[in-house]
């Protein structure tokens, strides 16, 4: 199944997405599968998409895949590092990520990203699998500058515009070895696997419910592979995971 939050007639709604239709949600949880949906279907208008998601926080891992470690010129890490962005930094397909006047370079991080539809506080690793929503794509904007001027990364990771999350949540998408891409103006700039990554969700979600207690509604998201680079005014930036989708940006100047 696949889950959208849609602008529908000036409203955010969420809704299910079956092929190029949706049915909007009429009453109750939508983290509560299945979920009371209105039969009337509505054709999709991708432009009308927001985020499939509305977090209380976004947990994010520094270093997770071996070869983004080894281009960042770090050792394997004996744990997860792990960092957040803040919910004001989330933004849905399509709107632009904007770039601010404080930094003179700002990365794309194609990631994987997982959304919870259970609580989780100290969970093993097995409750932290059965807490999955669902999975999505997600870009890690990080202005690469501010993060070594700072040392801390709320503020590099954490500007307005530098979470895009989309187009949706799978909840049927199964983590295996699948393709993951970042390109830019079509260009191929990042290409790894799912199956380069250190940890994987169930590992990292188990992991940072022993510090902190993650709600329904939170996303972690679970690394960038090698290959970032910057992003210019005029980019349009897309993340794609195999069998998930593609979650499309666009790039301006603040
Ligand atoms: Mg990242």
């Amino acid at each position: 199944m696949r889950i959208i939050r849609i602008n529908h007639l000036g409203t955010p709604r969420w809704a299910i997405l079956k092929d190029d239709e949706h049915y909007c949600l009429m009453f109750g949880d939508i983290h509560r599968l299945p979920p009371d949906i209105d039969a009337r279907p509505h054709r999709l208008d991708p432009s009308r998409l927001l985020a499939p998601c509305l977090p209380t926080k976004v947990v994010a891992v520094g270093l997770n895949y071996k070869d983004h470690v080894k281009e960042m010129g770090h050792e394997t890490p004996e744990e997860p590092v792990l960092f957040l962005k803040p919910p004001s930094s989330v933004i849905g397909p399509g709107s632009n990520i904007l770039l601010p006047p404080q930094s003179r370079r700002v990365d794309h991080e194609a990631e994987l990203a997982v959304v919870l539809k259970r609580k989780l506080h100290r969970a093993a690793r097995e409750e932290a699998a059965a807490a999955v929503w669902g999975f999505t794509c997600l870009n890690d904007v990080t202005a690469r500058d501010l993060q070594k001027k700072d040392g801390q990364w709320a503020r590099a990771k954490g500007f307005d515009t530098f979470c895009p999350v989309g187009p949706w949540i799978d909840t049927e998408f199964k983590e295996a070895d699948q393709a993951i891409t970042c390109r830019v103006n079509g260009e191929v700039r990042q290409k790894s696997s799912l199956g380069q990554r250190i940890w994987d969700t169930a590992d990292l979600l188990a992991f940072a419910s022993q510090a902190m207690t993650l709600e329904p509604g939170d996303v972690l998201t679970t690394g960038t592979s090698g290959g970032i680079g910057p992003l210019a005014p005029g980019d349009k930036v897309e993340v794609e995971v195999e069998g998930l989708g593609v979650l499309a940006n666009g790039v301006v100047a603040l």
